[in-house]
């Protein structure tokens, strides 16, 4: 299905929409989920924690959202997260430069750069402003995050524009209090924030935004000690090269041509991918796409991106990064801290392999991989145990006793299930709503209801129905809505 269909499905069913939508000076960029998208996200980020942290042995924090400069001064953040803009001379609007020539050359703009590197790139492509045709003024650098100021003081501070960085500053104390051995993965979920300059498609591009974050430490001279990769090593992966050619083999044959970094990154990189495939995105869609020099963050040497074909192209889901020793070294530099653990008799400060996960664009991807149009309806074919809604309730008909019959279920039904009891319009009508919210399953209580207490179960997919006693719905329902 088609962006465009699929977001006007997902503003009328109330998965996302603009935020402060009454006022007209609601910036761009920020999103409400509704409860639908709210659900989906919940159970998104419950097939993360069961499909990658539990099942690896990972460890989860939360840090704070708020973090002082010092922290950013460490990363690198201050100085380098910065994008390229220029302001219209005439219309005073202003442009992402870099954004701006990669349009015009058809090349990617290398990461970066001084502004008058990408002045003479103006110069050079005689480039305009994209609103007016007026002239650009000078370019500057424009830093992304969000200054605050903290208490009486105003002291600088920042939200922060990843979650990682309270992995990395709080390692030490995460490291001992688990007695944590290398490697060790650390996983944070939550709410990252960058004042992108001109956020667009919705939930694609974001100021305020959900990451999934998982930090990898290790010890690079145990790569082939790393147990775990036998696992993984025969895994089929699909890897665009940064030369563009893109390569279909086992796992163990891309980390021994070296276009992997190592073992580690590969497992990683399998177990990845495994988690998608759960969610229902097509797999046959997917895949990694290495990335040259250029486009690389500036701390990373190896990374790749897991990128997914929608209606609007390959979208990046996850960034996956080797960081080496960046982090840990920048911060115990800054913060004057000894920021190095034990491995065996080794004191080593650890490399970081990072997978850095974009929820709200997976999100949008799954649901996008999951719209089908069939004659009679649409269907969000979301996995039963992903749907916000798991099963609608409601009465065949609004008499003969039968809507206080079907709230009784929905009432029952509902503490232990999220349900949905609709009972205006034909059954007919309500079906199709439900599959077009993604309720896997629709219960409805019927004449026979009262009679033999039992009721029937609408299967979304087949449409199919079949009558099970009210006595064993729960634990019908509790089958239907496994993990598989
Ligand atoms: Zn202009």
């Amino acid at each position: 299905m088609e962006y465009e269909s699929v977001m006007k499905l997902l503003l009328e069913r109330g998965f996302f929409f603009p935020s402060s939508e009454i006022y007209s000076d609601a910036p761009a960029g920020f999103w409400e989920a509704g409860p639908l998208g709210l659900g989906l996200r919940n159970r998104f980020v419950d097939l993360w924690r069961r499909e990658l942290i539990r099942r690896d042995g990972m460890i989860e924090m939360e840090g704070s959202q708020i973090m002082p400069a010092s922290v950013f001064r460490a990363s690198g953040h201050l100085e380098s997260f910065a994008d390229p803009i220029a302001t219209c001379k005439q219309c005073k609007s202003a442009t992402r430069i870099d954004k701006l020539l990669e349009k015009h050359t058809r090349e990617i703009i290398p990461e970066g750069l001084r502004e008058s590197e990408y002045q003479d790139l103006i110069d050079r492509h005689n480039v305009k402003c994209p609103s007016c045709g007026g002239q650009l003024d000078t370019i500057r650098l424009f830093n992304m995050m969000f200054r605050l100021g903290i208490g009486a003081g105003n002291d600088d501070a920042y939200l922060r524009p990843e979650t990682c960085q309270s992995i990395f500053v709080d390692f030490l104390r995460l490291f001992k209090v688990m007695r944590c051995k290398l490697p060790i993965a650390i996983a944070q979920h939550g709410k990252s924030f960058r004042n992108e300059i001109s956020p667009r498609q919705s939930i694609i591009r974001l100021r305020e935004f959900y990451q999934a974050e998982i930090e990898i430490f290790f010890n690079p001279e145990n790569d082939t000690k790393f147990e775990k990769f036998d696992a993984e090593k025969d895994t089929v992966l699909r890897i665009k090269k940064a030369d563009g050619t893109e390569v279909v083999q086992r796992c163990a044959d891309f980390v021994d041509a070296n276009i992997l970094p190592n073992r580690l990154a590969g497992y990683y990189l399998a177990l990845l991918q495994k988690f998608y495939g759960t969610t229902g995105v097509d797999l046959n869609r997917a895949r990694f796409r290495e990335l040259g020099k250029m486009e690389r963050a500036f701390y990373s040497s190896s990374g790749f991106d897991f990128e997914v074909e929608t209606s609007i192209g390959w979208l990046e889901l996850v960034a996956c990064n080797y960081r080496g020793d960046y982090d840990l070294s920048r911060h115990s530099a800054v913060s004057k801290r000894d920021i190095s653990v034990m491995d065996g008799l080794d004191k080593v400060t650890p490399h970081v392999f990072e997978l850095s996960m974009g929820v709200d664009r997976s999100l949008y991807a799954i649901l996008e991989h999951n719209f089908r149009e069939e004659e009679q309806r649409v269907v969000l074919g979301l996995k039963p145990f992903l749907a916000p809604i798991q099963a609608g309730v409601f009465p065949l008909i609004t008499r003969d006793g039968l809507p206080e019959q079907a709230q009784s279920v929905y009432r029952q039904l509902c503490v232990d299930f999220s349900c949905f009891y609709d009972a205006s319009g034909s059954i007919g009508r309500r079906y199709r709503r439900g599959d077009e919210a993604g309720f896997p399953f629709a219960i409805t209580v019927d004449h026979q209801t009262l009679s033999d207490g039992t009721v029937t179960i609408r299967y979304r997919d087949s449409m199919e129905q079949s009558r099970v006693p009210l006595t064993e719905l729960s634990d019908k329902l509790r089958v239907l809505l496994a993990y598989s």
